[in-house]
Parts: structure tokens; C-alpha cells; sequence
């Protein structure tokens, strides 16, 4: 792949991702192209070699109302002993990603990643995380629930008390707070969404489903929100 920096395609190709572990020669091309005025828009060479020292995978970011842009950025980590990173097999749009499209959607930061719907397989798990293994394909929903609160044993997962960082700040912004969401904005907890190659889950034993062998991927999908809203 190409490396990508906000939106604009560098240089006709020569740059790649197998490059990038090599620091010094990414270094050099960068170095290079920049000399031979092959970027078409001058030094920003020191930002490529910082986003390259991260691993960078590719991601849709929000930058503004109708700016939204595919590029790289640093791979998850794990953050949690209960996460699990998934490499993601398909994501969706939903209709309500227009409302971060259009601005309507408050506190909204710029490279934010979207997407609230996503699938895929295990690649990484926390220190305490036993529900799932490496390889296992998983199917995530849209909301992050702790399975310890309240609200959760009650099966109120949408209003999960423990998993919006950002809890008080929704609180103040519209009177109540909902669980933590993917990819949609700072009010549901600022979590990066699953429209990534690669994406962090936290709390992933709790809501997180294993896709029973011999299911494509466009046949659960739909559970991460389509479905179960609808219903
Ligand atoms: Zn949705
Ligand atoms: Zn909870």
C-alpha cells in the first residue's frame, strides 16, 4: 500500500509500508522525494517519520463537517488486561455516521476514528481476557458494556454505567449519559471505531459474539447496530 498523508497519495507509490520498519531508508526516500520535489506539498517529512515510527495502519479519521479522510495512524494497543485487538474483516457506514459527517454531533476531535460497526478476527489479548482466542472471528456491538454494572445486570447494556469515560461531560451536555460507543465522538467516551484495518475492544468479554464456522461476514454484521435498533 501506498502511504497515504491526509487524504493526498505521496509520490507515485515508491514509498510502502515494508519500508517503514527500516527507519533510516524510509528516512532516506522521504529525504529524497522531498529533494526532487516529488511530494506535491512541501516538507512534511518530519510528520511522515513520526507517523511511520508508530506502525501506522490505515483508518478514516474525521477532520471537520464533510472532512473525512482515509489515512495512517498508530496501530491499537491494548490498554486493558479484559481488551482484545481485532483485525477488522468488515465494517459498515451507518446513517448515523452522517450526524458526525455533518456536524450535528458535538465533541468531535480532529482524527478521531469512525465506524460502529465491524467484525473480525483476534489478533491480540489483554493479560485477564479469557473469552477469546487469537484467530477467533468476532462479531462487536456498537456499544461497550462492563457486564458489572447496574444497569448491565438489569440488561440495560445500552446505558452501561462504567463503560463511557466521558460520562459527565454527556451528562452535562443532554441530561443523561449512554454507555461507551465506538467511533462516535467524545460524549460516548471517545473511543476509536472499527472503520480501520486494525481496532482496540475493550471490555470484550462482555458483548463481543464468536461467529459460529461456516457464517460469511454479511450475514452477522448487521448485529453490531442495524439489527438489534431495528428491532
Ligand atoms: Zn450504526
Ligand atoms: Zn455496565
Amino acid at each position: 500500500m501506498d502511504v497515504l498523508l491526509r487524504g493526498e497519495r505521496l509520490a507515485q507509490g515508491s514509498l510502502r509500508f515494508g519500508n517503514l520498519k527500516g527507519q533510516p531508508k524510509f528516512r532516506d526516500q522521504v529525504t529524497a522525494l522531498v529533494a526532487a520535489g516529488r511530494t506535491s506539498r512541501p516538507v512534511r517529512h518530519f510528520h511522515l517519520i513520526e507517523i511511520a515510527k508508530a506502525h501506522p495502519m490505515k483508518a478514516l479519521c474525521w477532520h471537520g463537517t464533510n472532512d473525512i479522510r482515509c489515512e495512517n495512524v498508530p496501530d491499537p494497543k491494548i490498554e486493558d488486561g479484559r481488551d482484545v485487538i481485532i483485525k477488522v474483516t468488515s465494517c459498515a457506514i451507518c446513517g448515523s455516521d452522517l450526524h458526525l459527517m455533518d456536524g450535528l454531533m458535538p465533541t468531535m476531535k480532529s482524527g478521531d476514528i469512525l465506524g460502529h460497526e465491524f467484525m473480525g478476527e483476534v489478533v491480540e489479548t489483554g493479560s485477564s481476557h479469557t473469552k477469546f482466542r487469537k484467530g477467533d472471528r468476532i462479531v462487536v456491538p456498537f456499544n461497550i458494556n462492563c457486564g458489572e454494572c447496574r444497569q448491565c445486570k438489569l440488561g440495560n447494556y445500552s446505558v452501561c454505567q462504567r463503560s463511557n469515560r466521558n460520562a459527565a461531560m454527556a451528562a452535562a451536555e443532554f441530561g443523561f449519559t449512554t454507555a461507551g460507543l465506538f467511533g462516535y465522538s467524545h460524549l460516548t467516551g471517545g473511543y476509536s471505531g472499527g472503520q480501520a484495518e486494525y481496532v482496540r475492544v475493550p471490555m470484550a468479554d462482555v458483548a463481543p459474539m464468536k461467529v459460529p464456522d461456516g457464517m460469511a461476514d454479511e450475514e452477522v454484521l448487521f448485529l453490531t447496530d442495524i439489527f438489534p435498533t431495528g428491532y
